[in-house]
């Protein structure tokens, strides 16, 4: 799929559009979610254009990756949660159920994240 450059977190990334940010590098903007799902809710974005987990891991430079995943963790550390835990969820594709199509990690904590994933009928 092809990078759109107007979608709403470019335009975040832009400063078109305004976020509550909680973490900024050369390669990573970390900002709350819109409509949190647990007391913390962040979102973990790369600045460079990639669609999906998919796309970066292939596309995105080692500093790039590097930058991302330690974001990641950084961002957890300062809200709190590591001690008590929290759950990453990067959702990619149409079976994964991406709806904004730039790449982001959620991190949720402050409350218990339940079962890991609603199970099929049939594996
Ligand atoms: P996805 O389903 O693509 O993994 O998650 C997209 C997330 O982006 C949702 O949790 C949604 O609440 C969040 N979101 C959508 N639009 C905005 C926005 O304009 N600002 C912020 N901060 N979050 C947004």
């Amino acid at each position: 799929m092809a990078y759109d450059k107007e979608n709403i977190f470019a335009k975040i990334i832009r400063g078109e559009i305004p976020c509550d940010k909680v973490y900024e590098d050369k390669y990573t903007l970390a900002f709350k979610d819109i409509n949190p799902a647990r007391p913390v809710h962040i979102l973990v974005i790369p600045k460079g254009a990639y669609v999906s987990m998919d796309d970066f891991s292939a596309k995105a430079s080692p500093e790039e990756q590097a930058a991302f995943i330690q974001a990641i963790g950084k961002v957890a550390r300062d809200a709190g949660v590591s001690e008590t835990g929290y759950r990453i969820i990067g959702n990619t594709g149409e079976e994964g159920h991406q709806e904004v199509m730039h790449l982001h990690v959620h991190v949720l904590g402050g409350a218990p994240a339940g079962p890991m994933v609603k199970r099929v009928e049939k594996l």
